[in-house]
């Protein structure tokens, strides 16, 4: 019998957000890293939709009618079955921040309107991670870029990445610590697995990865760092 693996599901994302630009604008950016979501525009909606739907992660805006975010949030707490999802609260500017930090809500993060949304999510990765360490555990995600290690597949901005199967490892390799500096020497270990003296290679390689990478005429995410060696190193 041939055991199959099953790729994992996508995290499920619900946003509860009344403003229509707002939403598009979380749901665009979640849907092309790598996420799945579903969406309510009131308060009430959003409590139905996290009972019935279990999502893993819930980014709930505070001005809501009907029933406010923070309601939102304290009836969810409360619920036992529901009560462990995390919760990301927006806020606007200016809607006084600091009492809504004060309040008793459960939220487990804020994020202030207007938001980076780079930063959200980051934000929201690293409430997913906390929450669920296995719903991230396969899928390395930075910026605009998505890497499936169970498909052995690459997303940038919402469009899939051809990759050989060095330039796969090589990604692979930077996303797992963005921002560190690689040497070659490094690299050829944990590309290849092995002790090389020759470290043209590398530059071949990572010269494709780039070329790849950049396809759609996309900013370069390498930064060659001069003597020491490659970043993953930009934002997306
Ligand atoms: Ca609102």
């Amino acid at each position: 019998m041939v055991m199959q693996m099953v790729p994992p599901e996508p995290p499920l994302v619900l946003i509860v957000e009344d403003e229509p630009a707002q939403t598009e604008l979380l749901r665009y950016n979640f849907d092309k890293t790598g996420f799945r979501t579903i969406t309510a525009t009131d308060g009430e909606e959003g409590v139905l939709l996290a009972r019935e739907r279990r999502p893993d992660l819930i980014v709930l805006d505070w001005m809501l009618p009907e029933l406010s975010g923070i309601e939102v949030c304290r009836q969810l707490k409360r619920d036992a079955e529901v009560r462990q999802i995390p919760i990301m609260m927006l806020t606007a500017r200016g809607e006084e921040t600091d009492k809504v930090r004060g309040l008793d809500t459960g939220a487990d993060d804020y994020v202030v309107k207007p938001y980076s949304v780079n930063e959200l999510l980051a934000r929201a990765r690293a409430l997913l991670r906390r929450a669920n360490p296995a719903s991230m555990g396969e899928t390395l995600v930075h910026g605009d870029l998505v890497l499936d290690q169970v498909q052995h597949k690459v997303i940038r901005n919402g469009r899939p990445v051809k990759l050989g199967p060095t330039e796969f490892r090589l990604l692979t390799v930077l996303m797992e610590r963005p921002g560190r500096v690689w040497s070659r020497g490094q690299l050829l270990d944990r590309v290849w697995g092995q002790d090389m003296e020759i470290d043209y290679r590398v530059d071949v390689h990572v010269g494709r990865l780039r070329k790849a990478l950049r396809q759609e005429g996309q900013s370069d995410p390498i930064r060659t760092v001069r003597a020491a060696g490659y970043s993953l190193d930009y934002e997306g």
